[in-house]
């Protein structure tokens, strides 16, 4: 491979309403963009910083990369999003050399957000990084103190491992908006059945708080694959019987039966 992927600029489709749950989270984010561009005075008043970098943890499928976009979406902001794993690069210093471009671009396109997913690929503890991975995470250390410049540059980096990402990461002014994403909680599995279930045609018989109340430990990723294979039994089932079907409480026991639950079934 020659030069690593271009980032480009992004526009989610994304919306709050898209979420199930998390309101407690969509509204801390949503404040901590929406406070610097609505009332600067408010907070230069109160000698209050603008919140710089967020960092979202918890458990695989549980919404981190959607819950970003939709505030990307919702506020009216720009959106790069990389994977921790593309910075890496094969060559000497071009890791650092993409990943200051990746914050120019932001800054030019500002108001906007850089979300950089599985950010413990790039920076790991540096007592256990090989030489690249600390030369990585100095660079996006440096870029996240060019304080002034990053105004109206906001860096959210999400991942499920936490523990192993390196403290200076997470100082006052870096990452320090310190937030956990956990699976949805049973309100949280009944939105996600509605949106999901308002999107097709359910049989009557179906009820979605018991459906939810059975779900308990199902990731956000692993409730929308329960859906959607009862929806495909339903399509199997109307290819089969050459009717138009609705989707059944059969099709969901069926789901149920398919989907496991693999973040908290350790
Ligand atoms: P990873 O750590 O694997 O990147 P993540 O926490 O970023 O996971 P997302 O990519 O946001 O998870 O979620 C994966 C998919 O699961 C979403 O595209 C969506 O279909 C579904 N999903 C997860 N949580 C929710 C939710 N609360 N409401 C609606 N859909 C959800």
């Amino acid at each position: 491979p020659t030069a690593m992927r271009e980032v480009f600029l992004e526009t989610p489709k994304v919306r709050w309403s898209d979420i199930g749950g998390q309101h407690d989270i969509k509204k801390r984010l949503q404040q901590a963009v929406e406070r610097p561009l609505k009332h600067p005075q408010r907070m230069h008043r109160l000698n209050v910083k603008s919140k710089k970098g967020v960092l979202l943890y918890g458990p695989p499928g549980c919404s981190k990369t959607l819950t970003v976009k939709a505030l990307a979406t919702e506020a009216g902001l720009n959106f790069l999003a990389v994977k921790g794993a593309e910075i890496l690069s094969m060559y000497v210093g071009e890791s650092e050399r993409s990943l200051r471009e990746i914050f120019r671009k932001a800054r030019a396109a500002r108001p906007s957000i850089i979300f950089f997913d599985e950010i413990d690929a790039i920076a790991g503890r540096r007592s256990n990084n090989s030489q690249g991975g600390v030369n990585v995470l100095t660079t996006l250390l440096n870029e996240m103190d060019g304080i002034e410049e990053l105004r109206n540059v906001l860096v959210i980096a999400a991942t499920n491992k936490p523990d192993v990402l390196d403290p200076a990461l997470m100082r006052p002014g870096r990452l320090d908006n310190i937030l956990y994403i956990g699976p949805p909680d049973f309100e949280a599995r009944k939105e996600i059945l509605r949106i999901w279930a308002s999107k097709s045609v359910l049989h009557k018989e179906v009820d979605l708080e018991v459906l939810a109340a059975r779900t308990e430990g199902y990731s956000g990723a692993e409730m929308v694959s329960i859906c959607e294979t009862a929806g495909d039994a339903a399509l199997d089932e109307e290819e089969e019987t050459q009717q138009e079907q609705e989707v059944c409480l059969r099709h969901f026991e069926y789901a149920l039966g398919q989907v496991r639950r693999q973040i908290t079934d350790a």
